[in-house]
């Protein structure tokens, strides 16, 4: 069991106990702190990371997650960030290139759509604490201990319920104790790949001249793919997934992605060379075990697909709306029946529908398939209507469950994007 090392905080004014701790800042755990401050709870909200961060990430918005978001009452967040219509997706392999149309929604950097969710959890009372890693303690009563270690000092917290939402990459469980630990230890697929990416800011004379805004550029290898899109002020994001194998051979996946890209015939520009890349555990895994006592886990953290299909954030958020009103329950009086429930929830609403990004993810670690893929498309781009569909659709047994009236969301796409090279 964890024993801080120091229980003084240097910022002796932080209150030692929440109705709910969130770890992470991403999608899942900014949502929960958005929704659950906004019904009046004590919330406080941690990252690791120094805020607004980067974040291996395509930052594509399908309409879906669009829908999410605005369940969430932060649908307009996106549009205030200036984010960038999406009309088309560009495939490219060593052997053709085919575009269709693909008006999946709109890209925006992490770093700002992350902190503009943060900023939304912090007005409506919930405290963040950037740059502050946090370990989920034992149970102590009706409270679960969590352990904040900010700059080298650690701090005990108490919380009637704590929400896990630590990413792909996230270690907040490893603290407890062996038996707790080893019932939420993550199953890793073992022919996971891992993922990569950098972002970039380019001069107003170099915008646009590789690579358009409107489109996704997407090379696809057997041994992996690499997307590039342009985002609000002229950023371009580039994400990755590659097998380990390729990457070691290569050096680096930032070698693996120029290798990928250049193959495809698609420029890898010299501001990637010096960017900060940064990258991901090898991230298709799921946890059987999803909740404990006064614990909940949330996002990523629960289970990820393949990034492909660009729903990742879709999920996050959805998993949020799903999970709050359990908390809700939680903070009335803990009930052990709310542990199968949230593993009955999540996997129906959330686990299931990450079978498709699974399904294409392993359809495209074949030369045949990739090649056959971008051909057909070429000959009929009509053939990518189902699967356009199937990520936009909002779905609607979703709005039920919440009890709301289904929704229906006009993308309000671009007509005039720029067509790809
Ligand atoms: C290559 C690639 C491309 C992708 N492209 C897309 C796309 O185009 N569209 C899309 O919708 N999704 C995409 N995704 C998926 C998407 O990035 C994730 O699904 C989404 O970020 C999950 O949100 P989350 O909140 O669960 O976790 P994250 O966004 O990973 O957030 C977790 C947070 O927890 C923090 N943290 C971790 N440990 C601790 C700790 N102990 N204490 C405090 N803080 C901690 C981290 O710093 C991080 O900020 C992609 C993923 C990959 C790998």
């Amino acid at each position: 069991m964890l024993t801080p090392p120091d229980t003084t905080s240097p910022d002796q004014s932080l209150q030692r106990s929440w109705d709910v701790v969130i770890i992470g800042a991403g999608p899942a755990g900014a949502v929960s702190a958005y929704q659950l401050a906004r019904l009046g709870k004590k919330v406080l909200l941690v990252d690791k990371a120094s805020f607004p961060r980067d974040k291996v990430c395509g930052s594509c918005l399908s309409a879906r997650t669009l829908g999410y978001l605005t369940e969430a009452g932060l649908g307009h967040v996106v549009s205030e960030l200036g984010a960038q219509p999406i009309g088309n997706l560009h495939l490219r392999t060593a052997g053709g290139a085919s575009t269709i149309a693909f008006p999946i929604g709109f890209a925006v950097s992490r770093q700002s759509l992350d902190q503009a969710i943060v900023e939304k959890a912090q007005s409506v009372g919930a405290l963040f604490l950037p740059s502050t890693t946090a370990l989920v303690g034992a149970l102590a009563g009706s409270t679960r201990t969590v352990i904040l270690e900010t700059a080298g000092v650690y701090t005990a917290v108490q919380s009637a319920c704590v929400l896990v939402c630590d990413g792909v990459n996230g270690r907040a469980l490893n603290e407890l104790s062996s038996e707790e630990k080893d019932r939420f230890k993550p199953t890793v697929s073992a022919n996971s790949r891992i993922g990569s990416g950098a972002v970039v800011s380019l001069p107003d004379n170099e915008a646009g001249l590789y690579y358009r805004p409107g489109t996704i550029y997407m090379a696809l290898d057997k041994n992996g793919y690499v997307g590039i899109v342009c985002m609000e002020n002229n950023k371009i994001d580039l994400a990755g997934a590659f097998e380990p194998a390729y990457t070691r051979m290569h050096g680096s996946t930032r070698a693996a992605a120029a290798k990928i890209l250049r193959d495809a015939g698609l420029p890898f520009l010299h501001v990637f060379e010096t960017a900060e890349w940064l990258g991901t555990a090898p991230y298709t895994r799921h946890r059987e075990t999803l909740a404990a006592e006064r614990l909940f886990i949330v996002g990523d953290a629960a289970s990820y697909g393949e990034p492909f299909t660009g729903e990742g954030i879709g999920w996050a958020v959805k998993s949020a709306l799903l999970a709050v009103p359990l908390v809700e329950r939680a903070l009335a009086g803990w009930d052990n029946s709310l542990v199968g429930e949230w593993q009955r929830i999540h996997k129906t609403m959330v686990a299931n529908r990450q079978r498709l990004s699974l399904t294409l993810g392993g359809w495209l670690r074949h030369e045949f398939s990739i090649t056959t893929l971008v051909r057909l498309l070429r000959i009929a781009p009509i053939l990518a209507g189902p699967f356009v569909n199937a990520i936009n659709r909002c779905s609607p047994d979703f709005a039920d469950k919440q009890g709301k009236r289904k929704q229906t969301f006009k993308l309000s796409m671009a007509s005039k994007v720029g067509q790809p090279k």
